[in-house]
């Protein structure tokens, strides 16, 4: 193999992403070099956050420039290392981006035993989005039994480990989601108590028979229309953890639709969180979360697509909501399964 496909970012979309925002490059194969690691990818999470990287924007990380590799979480093999940590063969998890290959010093790779569990879990309910489903409920909403716990896009990576975190801690859950069919899972899969479809008929009212105590925690990944309905249930005291907006992401002007007074009336706590600032509570959230997923305690679903190619596709769907499950690209084939 001589060539290393990669797919960069070609223009700045204004709204949605579309296929002409990306370039397909055949690059030279890159080199492991003195000290340097070269692995091959197997998977490639897609992530809502990649949207805003394609924004020449101020935001918590900078943009990737026009004509870079997109950025990303990947799992990839070892092929060559002249690094004594790393043997050819090895699994590791990392930040490659969209290609089928790259190279570094290993500084930032994490290897993983496939022993342990399924090696797409290393981005996904084990990875980022289950660390910030961790430290956002756990951390920053402090949940207690009998508390009742709503998560919107509940069927999505970070969503579903939230709702039944907050089950192991005694809590109601109850998720809202954009399909019958995702509501459906959420309950009849992952056991949360209930599941709202925000698509179809009342919101305020259907949260109203979901949440008959009232909402303690509201675990924010949306925003918009469910974020002011929401507002309406809280109970006195409420915790908003705020971790994503993913409705406003494509948007070119936002709609100013929810008052902010019910959280005044509330004298409830909003708080915005990065989960890179939490790297230190990545050790905790593993010990309690890696027996969970092993004995069945914590579910995940994938949705995985096939082939760096059609990765754009994915992700413009993702920021869609056509995604069930946590958004995976398969670049190349995964040996463990
Ligand atoms: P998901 O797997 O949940 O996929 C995104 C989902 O968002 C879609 O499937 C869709 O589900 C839902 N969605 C809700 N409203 C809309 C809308 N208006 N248009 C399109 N989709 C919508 O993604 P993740 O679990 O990876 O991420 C969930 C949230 O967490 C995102 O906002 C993300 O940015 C945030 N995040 C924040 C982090 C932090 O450090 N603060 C770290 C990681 C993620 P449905 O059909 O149910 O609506």
């Amino acid at each position: 193999m001589t060539v290393n496909r990669q797919i960069r970012l070609k223009s700045r979309p204004v709204g949605a992403p579309t296929a002409a925002n990306f370039d397909v490059v055949e690059a030279t194969m890159p080199a492991a070099g003195d000290g340097g690691v070269l692995r091959r990818t197997i998977y490639l999470s897609l992530d809502p956050y990649m949207r805003g990287r394609m924004n020449d924007a101020k935001s918590y990380a900078p943009p990737v420039a026009v004509g870079d590799v997109m950025c990303g979480h990947t799992i990839s093999q070892v092929v060559e290392s002249r690094h004594p940590a790393f043997r050819p063969g090895d699994f590791v998890a990392g930040y490659d981006g969209w290609q089928q290959y790259a190279v570094s010093d290993g500084r930032e790779l994490r290897k993983l035993d496939p022993q342990a569990a399924p090696i797409s879990t290393g981005i996904g309910v084990l990875g980022m989005p289950g660390m910030t489903a961790y430290v956002g409920l756990i951390d920053i909403a402090k949940p207690k039994a009998g508390e009742t716990v709503v998560v919107s896009a509940a069927s999505g990576a970070v969503g579903s480990a939230v709702g039944q975190l907050a089950r192991v801690r005694g809590c109601r859950a109850v998720g809202i989601a954009g399909s019958a069919d995702k509501c459906r899972y959420v309950t009849d899969e992952l056991g949360f108590d209930a599941c709202v479809d925000y698509k179809s008929g009342d919101l305020v009212a259907s949260l109203r028979g979901a949440c008959p105590s009232g909402i303690d925690i509201y675990f924010e990944n949306v925003g918009g229309t469910v974020f002011g309905a929401v507002l309406r249930h809280l109970n006195r005291g409420a915790r908003i953890p705020l971790c994503g907006l993913v409705s406003e992401y494509n948007a070119t002007t936002v709609e100013r639709g929810a008052s902010l007074l019910p959280l005044l009336v509330a004298r409830a706590t909003l708080q915005g969180f990065i989960v890179s600032d939490h790297t230190d509570r990545f050790g905790a959230a593993l010990q309690e979360m890696a027996p969970l997923v092993r004995d069945g305690r914590l579910k995940y679903r994938e949705d995985i697509t096939e082939g760096l190619d059609a990765a754009p596709d994915a992700f413009i769907g993702l920021l869609a909501g056509r995604n069930f499950g946590k958004a995976l690209v398969r670049i190349s084939p995964d040996p463990t399964r």
